[in-house]
């Protein structure tokens, strides 16, 4: 059980960063995606195609890929008003919250992981949460983090690790991540096929991949591009 791991993935830039960081050090390596009625519900998409293509880019990579799992948790769409599954605008609640906070929801996530997980034998449980880059979001920092493997740990009689690779480096830092781990071909990966726009959109595929350009998602991770590329090529 103690290389045996359970990465949160999306399809996003970051969790699937994670899903190879995951594969380039565990042996047994497996997926779980959450529908809960976001309006970006075509990242979910994405994941064959990035499962698919990572399993192809190493041999071992290949050979630690286990099942992948999805489990719907719509419930959140029903207790939470937010911009993420509503068609609302985003834009800065009167807390200071930014509108695409939907309460709680890593750590309703990160409870099903555990109990995935538990079912599954795996320990480690691989979340992309980053305090670094602010995006307002309690449930992703450090000390929730923490806490959460406490309470799972002694809600579940178990020793999950919660590994948060992402947590104390920046959008530009997670590009060179992915490239330490798999070279230009997985930042290429990543470029083209994983989605991050919060409104759904992939659009035309810009030097940072696709989506809107104007949402909050777009902007951290074409901003993060930039400072990438331009410090690759100084
Ligand atoms: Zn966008």
């Amino acid at each position: 059980m103690s290389s045996r791991a359970l990465v949160l993935f999306s399809g996003g830039q970051d969790s699937t960063t994670c899903l190879a960081w995951a594969l380039d050090r565990f042996d047994h390596v497996e997926t779980l995606g959450f529908d809960y009625g976001q309006r970006h519900r075509v990242e979910l998409d994405c994941r064959a195609t990035l499962r698919r293509a990572l399993a192809a880019m190493k041999p071992a990579w290949r050979a630690r890929l286990g099942e992948d799992h999805t489990i719907e948790v719509g419930a959140i769409a029903q207790v939470a008003q937010s911009a993420l599954t509503q068609d609302m605008a985003i834009e800065m609640a009167e807390d200071g919250m930014p509108n695409t906070f939907v309460p709680g929801r890593n750590l309703i996530f990160l409870t099903f992981a555990a109990a995935l997980a538990y079912r599954r034998g795996l320990r480690h449980i691989v979340g992309g949460m980053c305090e670094t880059d602010f995006s307002g979001y309690p449930d992703c920092r450090d000390d929730t983090m923490k806490a959460m493997q406490v309470a799972l740990n002694l809600g579940m009689n178990q020793r999950f690790v919660l590994e948060t690779p992402l947590m104390w480096i920046d959008k530009a830092q997670t590009w060179r991540l992915a490239e330490e781990l798999g070279g230009t071909a997985l930042v290429d990966l990543i470029q083209q096929e994983t989605h991050t726009c919060y409104l759904g959109e992939r659009g035309a595929l810009h030097a940072w991949g696709h989506g809107c350009g104007h949402c909050p998602a777009c902007q951290l991770r074409a901003d993060g591009f930039a400072r990438y590329a331009a410090a690759r090529s100084s």
